[in-house]
């Protein structure tokens, strides 16, 4: 099922299915050097209210990329999927373009805007938040 808040989403193959539960009905971009190595882009995310519901995880495998955060993808086709704290599962995050139906999500800010290239920009004129600005946020110190 999808409404604005739960949504299913999956990667390419089908290996990982999953439902989440958001608390709001936006996602953020992330534009730090780790997400677009891993995702091959900015990493358009959705903050999932708890951990996701898996009807299929046999592809999903996580990826320990920082002393405090790790990624999970599906090690059968390669798709970019989660982003959590390793010591915090309740934190994580979702592609938004693993969603089945994102398109009633709003785009609520762009965050490591200082570490986005020269090479793209968007358009919207949503808030834009530096790597400094997100950690004080969240409370943590830079890797
Ligand atoms: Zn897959
Ligand atoms: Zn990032």
């Amino acid at each position: 099922m999808s409404d604005t808040l739960t949504h299913d989403g999956g990667c390419l193959c089908g290996a990982v299915r999953f439902q989440i539960r958001l608390s709001t009905p936006t996602f953020n971009i992330c534009h730090c050097g780790m997400c677009r190595r891993w995702s091959a882009g900015p990493f358009l995310a959705v903050h999932s209210d708890g951990p996701a519901r898996f009807s299929r995880d046999e592809g999903l495998t996580w990826y320990r990329s920082s002393r405090w955060a790790e990624r999970g993808f599906c090690s059968r086709c390669g798709a970019s999927l989660f982003w959590r704290l390793a010591n915090r599962p309740d934190t994580l995050a979702a592609s938004v373009e693993a969603l089945d139906a994102p398109e009633r999500l709003a785009l609520d800010r762009h965050i490591y805007i200082d570490a986005k290239p020269d090479r793209y920009d968007f358009a919207d004129a949503r808030p834009r938040v530096t790597e400094a600005e997100l950690m004080a946020e969240l409370g943590l110190s830079a890797p």
